[in-house]
Parts: structure tokens; sequence; C-alpha cells
């Protein structure tokens, strides 16, 4: 049936592969009008290829200058936002170094923000928005070596609250949904460790970690008109990870 996307232009960043590529599909499918926003072009181009109606932009979202340069025009009319790209490096606290708290907070908090920003003019201008901030589990349990990548993760969260709070009265919703673990390329490198991701499907009542479509589904349905009411939502998307 209808999606709630149809018609409507949606900008989803981190398009090239896992999660923001599936996304793509799902949004075409919908009848969307899709900008595909990602790093590496050959990607994209395969992207292009398999759907011509999408826009597509190469841009590296961990640079301010640029993102504003390549992408303020087309965000004029961006009804959704899917801030989905995000960088992770697994590392204990001890180890961690300033180039990697720059990598991960330049890309998941800083491009996000950028990108809100960018979009927001246009939406309170017509009155309408939706954005979704792609989260994590990380953002409220404390998983093994993620002291970096789970700290832009929790304010990414407080990013959606505040964005929530303030935009609310312009009918503009922002939304987190925090997945577990998904075997995208991103998945595999962070779970490696049999014995980690063991113990992590031990304490996950379903036993298993998410399918790409299982996180894609909910970012659709909070970006629709379907969850009009839902703002400033933190929506696991855990198999019961986190009531536990
Ligand atoms: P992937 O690594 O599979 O894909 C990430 C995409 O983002 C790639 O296309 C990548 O481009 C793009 N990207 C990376 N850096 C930049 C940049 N600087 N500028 C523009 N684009 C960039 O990740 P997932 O699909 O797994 O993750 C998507 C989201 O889901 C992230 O926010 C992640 O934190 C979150 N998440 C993932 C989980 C998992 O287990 N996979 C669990 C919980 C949350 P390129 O093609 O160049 O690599």
């Amino acid at each position: 049936g209808d999606s709630g996307s149809s018609g409507k232009t949606v900008l989803v960043t981190g398009a090239g592969q896992g999660i923001g590529n599936a996304l793509v599909f799902k949004l075409v499918e919908c009848k969307a009008k899709v900008i595909a926003v990602s790093r590496t072009q050959s990607r994209l181009d395969k992207l292009k290829a398999s759907l011509p109606h999408v826009d597509i932009i190469c841009c590296d979202l961990s640079d301010w200058d640029e993102t504003k340069e390549k992408l303020a025009k087309v965000c004029e009319n961006v009804d959704f936002l899917v801030n989905n790209a995000a960088y992770l490096k697994d590392m204990s606290l001890g180890d961690i170094d300033e180039h990697s708290i720059d990598q991960h907070f330049n890309l998941n908090i800083k491009a996000a923000i950028n990108l809100i920003q960018l979009v927001g003019e246009g939406m309170r201008k017509r009155r309408s928005g939706s954005i979704v901030n792609v989260s994590s589990i990380s953002a409220i349990s404390a998983i093994d070596q993620q002291t970096v990548y789970a700290s832009t993760k929790a304010a990414i969260d407080m990013v959606t609250k505040l964005g929530a709070k303030e935009w609310g009265k312009h009918n503009i919703r922002v939304n987190s949904v925090n997945p577990t673990v998904v075997w995208t390329e991103m998945g595999k490198a962070a779970w490696t460790n049999d014995q980690k991701r063991n113990e992590m499907l031990s304490k996950t009542p379903m036993g298993r970690f998410a399918e790409v479509h299982e996180v894609v589904f909910p970012i659709v349905f909070l970006l629709s008109d379907y969850a009009s009411m839902i703002n400033g939502v933190m929506l696991p998307v855990d198999g019961g990870f986190l009531a536990c």
C-alpha cells in the first residue's frame, strides 16, 4: 500500500552500501524522489545504473564546508532526511587517539547537524519535514571498545531530542532508530570475534542480529505520515536487547 513516501524528496546519507543503500531501493519502490549521498563514486554509479531516477551526489560528509557547498542547493527541497552515514572503529579507552575522535565526531555528529541545518530552512518554510537519525543500541548500552563511537551515538540521540523539541512547532519531526548489530560491512568488521558475537547474541531475546530490511522498514515508517505524532523517540531495532 501507500508508504507515505510517495512523491516526497528524501535525502539519504551513506547510500553507497549497507542500510543506506537498501533504504534507497525501498524508498524508490515507495515512489519517493531520492537523493543518494555517499563518499565513494563507484558505489554511487552502481546504484545509479540500477535506479536511473535517483540523484547521486558524491561528498565526504565529514568535511563541513564541502558538504555545504555540494548539498545546500538540493537541501532546499528535501522533505525527509535520513542521517545514516557513520564511522566506526573499535578501540579500548587507553588507545583512543585524537584523529580517531575527529573521524567519529566529524561524520557521526557534525555532518548530521550540518545536514539538519541545511534541510531545516526549507522544512520550516513549508511547515513540514521528517528527519531520522540512524543511531545504535550503543547509544544506550555500554558495548565494549566503543567509547568514541558510542559517545557519538549518545550525542545524536540528544540531537534527536532537541531537534524534536525546537522544531516540533514547525511541524518537523526528528526521531532515531537504534539498531543492534546488522550484517553489513560495518557490522562484519566490528563483530569478527566469535566470543564477542556469541555473548551479544546470548543477550538478545530473539537470538539473532537484525537484517538490513528490518532497519529499513522502521526508518520508512518514522519518515512517513503514519508516524505523524511520533517525535523525539529512540526506537530500538534490537530483538529485545535493550529491554533486558
Ligand atoms: P556501512 O559501512 O555498510 O555503510 C556506510 C555508508 O556510509 C557507506 O556507503 C559509506 O561510503 C558511507 N560513508 C562513510 N563515510 C562517509 C563519509 N565521510 N561521507 C559520506 N559517506 C560516507 O554501514 P551500515 O550500513 O552498517 O551503517 C549505517 C548506519 O547504521 C550507521 O549510522 C551505523 O552507525 C548504524 N548502525 C550500524 C550497525 C551495524 O551493525 N552495521 C548497528 C547499529 C547502527 P563508502 O561506500 O565510501 O564506504
